[in-house]
């Protein structure tokens, strides 16, 4: 796996955490039966305004009425996020000439026997996807500082770890942002790509502490 597949898995996994939590939203609300047969909100007619939102300023009467004879109508409600967020992976599957049905695990078992390039490609829209729901849903990113390990690129200690998934998926990236050099570069990394964030599977990083360097007390 090449740095680009790493950041493709690393993203996908985020992904599917995100898509967990929206599709948790969306049954909660289907469950609670809000408004969800009547949205996206229609525009309402009136002879006197002329066609107004449901979703309107302090001036506009007929949300004003809206407001006392029922909750809020939320413009676009969790289940419209799920499909939206659904047919988009779809057509990134379609993109890549994978199957659309359980899209997510299909491009996960894809990912190891795609050409770099395709994963480089493939990691850019994952990423997209998951800012996209992690927005929605204000869900900060799985990650955690990893204190203890100097990066095997700068040395300074600002790894992260990324982990969303199954730990043996966990990757970690450095802080610092430093660009991968290619061949060459103090990485040492198998398949290093020039002009590539870093990104390592964790057992990697934590083999090369415990091969190379006492962990300190202090950290
Ligand atoms: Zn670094
Ligand atoms: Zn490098």
């Amino acid at each position: 796996m090449t740095p680009h597949h790493l950041h493709a898995t690393a993203a996908l996994e985020s992904l599917r955490l995100a898509r967990h939590h929206l599709a948790a939203l969306a049954r909660d609300e289907a469950a609670r039966n809000v408004w969800a047969e009547q949205l996206p909100a229609a525009p309402i007619s009136s002879p006197a305004y002329g066609t107004r939102h449901a979703i309107g300023g302090h001036a506009d009467p007929v949300s004003g009425r809206l407001a006392v004879e029922e909750p809020p109508v939320r413009a676009v409600t969790w289940a419209t996020r799920w499909e939206i967020a659904d047919s988009r992976l779809n057509g990134i599957a379609r993109m890549f000439g994978i199957a659309q049905t359980h899209t997510l695990a299909r491009i996960r078992h894809a990912i190891p026997a795609m050409l770099p390039a395709t994963a480089a490609v493939l990691a850019r829209h994952l990423v997209d996807e998951d800012a996209l729901v992690r927005g929605w849903l204000d869900l900060p990113a799985y990650r955690e500082p990893l204190p203890s390990a100097a990066c095997p690129h700068c040395g300074e200690r600002q790894l992260v770890v990324q982990t969303a998934g199954p730990v043996e998926a966990w990757t970690v990236v450095c802080a610092t942002g430093r660009l991968c050099t290619g061949a060459g570069c103090p990485c040492e990394m198998e398949g290093a790509v020039e002009g590539v964030p870093h990104i390592w599977p964790r057992a990697v990083v934590l083999g090369a502490v415990a091969g190379a360097a006492p962990a300190s007390p202090n950290n």
